[in-house]
């Protein structure tokens, strides 16, 4: 039988990245039987408020409110981006870094371009030693009226000075993994998947997965 599992995100691109690594994760192995359909199929179900203060509080908040409101099991994520010297920041604020209100009806690019560019800024008198950063994600697996299951994953980095790469999006023009030269905008999707915190923490969903469906 084929379980359908929603993905509670409106992100298209995190829609493809998490379809890529699941199906890659959960492997030709038909027995899970999972169907991953994106939130396009639930225009009824709005945005989220993503009212925690942790990434694992706003991703359950997605996850069981989708759960809730579709009677499907629902998988979210929450990630962003932690700078050790701003002490974790941008963080839980990664997506609305350079503001709330003047970039609200913006194109996403045009969000992440400025972002990008605030954090930048600020780490412009920062010396090379001092740039260590790391992207976090949280992911949340909530059974309609029953269980609630998290796992997380991270990649650490540095923040390079200025931005180099078309692929990814975010902060990805600006972040180079450790033991690598090249920014994660400069992988390709499949590269990008095999480290990123994303894939990292969908990976050890998968026996959750395995276990709760
Ligand atoms: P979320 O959609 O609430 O998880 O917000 C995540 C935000 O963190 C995005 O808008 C990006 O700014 C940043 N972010 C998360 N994952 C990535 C990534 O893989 N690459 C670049 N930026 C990311």
């Amino acid at each position: 039988m084929t379980r359908r599992v929603v993905l509670a995100t409106h992100n298209e691109h995190k829609v493809r990245e998490l379809q890529q690594i699941l199906a890659e994760a959960l492997g030709p192995e038909a027995g899970l039987g999972l169907e991953i359909v994106s939130m396009a199929a639930f225009p009824e179900v709005g945005e989220i408020p993503e009212t925690s203060v942790t990434f694992a509080g706003n991703a359950r908040l997605k996850a069981e409110h989708v759960a809730m409101r579709t009677s499907l099991p629902a998988l979210a994520d929450d990630s962003g981006l932690a700078v050790e010297v701003l002490g974790g920041s941008p963080g839980i604020f990664s997506a609305r870094w350079s503001g709330l209100h003047a970039g609200e009806d913006l194109p996403r690019a045009e969000k992440d371009r400025r972002n990008l560019q605030l954090l930048l800024d600020q780490l412009a008198d920062v010396r090379d030693e001092h740039r260590r950063a790391a992207f976090r994600c949280a992911a949340v697996l909530a059974i309609p009226g029953g269980t609630t299951v998290t796992s997380e994953g991270e990649v650490p980095g540095v923040i390079v000075r200025e931005p180099l790469g078309d692929n990814g999006f975010g902060y990805d023009p600006i972040f180079v993994p450790d033991g690598d030269t090249r920014t994660l905008a400069q992988y390709t999707d499949v590269e990008k998947n095999a480290i990123s915190h994303r894939g990292r923490a969908f990976r050890a969903m998968v026996p959750l997965l395995r276990e709760h469906l």
